[in-house]
């Protein structure tokens, strides 16, 4: 690991025909910080800012959440850093949001499905993240996407917030808007949902759940899992060909991205980004940095 270190640290992450690849941390709070720093990542792919209401006994205030996120973008200084709107629900249950038990969860009210059904939680997030892009390069992504409608409305109540901080003559930077890709639907309809958003980020753990209708939390399904199934691998490439078609760039946020068996393949695809735990960065750089076949 020292050794890798020495070699890998400060390097571009580029493939040997001169494709750049962003290689990305994800992080689950403002602790990992240090983390990502000393493992070099060249931004923040999955700030996953759940940790805000987790931590809490009450909906974590604007205010706490802007410190948080500018926080984060400052230290970053300048480099992207994506922020995930809260993706609770599932297997991350909050008390204060009393949510009604529910028989399916992981096909439950989870994630956007909260956010639109209780806009005003959704927004004061949004109104903290936008006065955060202020202070750095902050971009928002939104998870467990099933529909073009969705991601309209989604950009609908973005447009709102902005309007109230240009009325109160709040800052903000240009924040740019993705979408996780991580449910079967978001990757079918994914040339369409290309046209509005800046970017995708795949969520193989969730794709690979709903994919293979084997629950992600489930052990005793260990034997029917296989992380590389092909119908997981086809559909990260139509995704990646739907984005390219429609000019922007995709990326893996889950943890396929550093399953280092991978890396070729996922180059062989055109797939743009990785975002991985910090300590996997160096081990996937130096994969990228040895690929010599053809990239898209
Ligand atoms: C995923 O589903 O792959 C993902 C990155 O999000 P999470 O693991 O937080 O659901
Ligand atoms: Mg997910």
């Amino acid at each position: 690991r020292r050794r890798l270190l020495a070699e890998q640290k400060g390097k571009p992450t580029v493939t040997k025909n001169g494709k750049a690849i962003k290689l990305f941390a994800n992080i689950g709070s403002v602790s990992d910080l240090q983390s990502v720093m000393e493992n070099d990542a060249a931004g923040i792919g999955l700030f996953r800012s759940e940790f805000l209401y987790l931590e809490s006994d009450t909906y974590p205030t604007e205010e706490e959440q802007f410190k948080a996120y500018k926080m984060v973008a400052e230290t970053m200084a300048g480099k992207k850093v994506i922020i995930r709107t809260l993706d609770i629900g599932a297997d991350k249950q909050v008390d204060y949001f009393e949510l009604d038990k529910e028989e399916n969860p992981a096909m439950g009210l989870r994630a956007i499905r909260i956010c639109l059904t209780r806009p005003e939680i959704f927004k004061t997030q949004l109104r903290a993240l936008l006065r955060a892009s202020a202070f750095g390069n902050i971009a928002v992504m939104y998870p467990m996407i099933i529909s073009v409608e969705e991601v309209r409305k989604i950009k609908a109540i973005m447009e709102e917030v902005k309007a109230e901080l240009d009325e109160a003559g709040i800052p903000y930077g240009n924040v740019e808007q993705g979408i996780m890709i991580e449910t079967p639907a978001a990757v079918i309809l994914s040339d369409l949902l290309a046209k509005e958003v800046d970017f995708f980020s795949i969520g193989t753990n969730d794709l690979t759940q709903y994919t293979l209708a084997i629950d992600r939390q489930n052990a005793k399904l260990d034997e029917f899992y296989n992380p590389h199934h092909e119908a997981v691998l086809r559909m990260i490439q139509m995704v990646v060909e739907n984005a390219h078609k429609a000019g922007i760039w995709a990326g893996i946020c889950g943890e396929l991205g550093a399953d280092l068996e991978l890396t070729d393949r996922f180059m062989e695809m055109g797939v743009d980004e990785l975002s991985v735990s910090p300590t996997f960065i160096y081990p996937v750089r130096q994969k990228i940095r040895e690929y010599d076949g053809e990239t898209k």
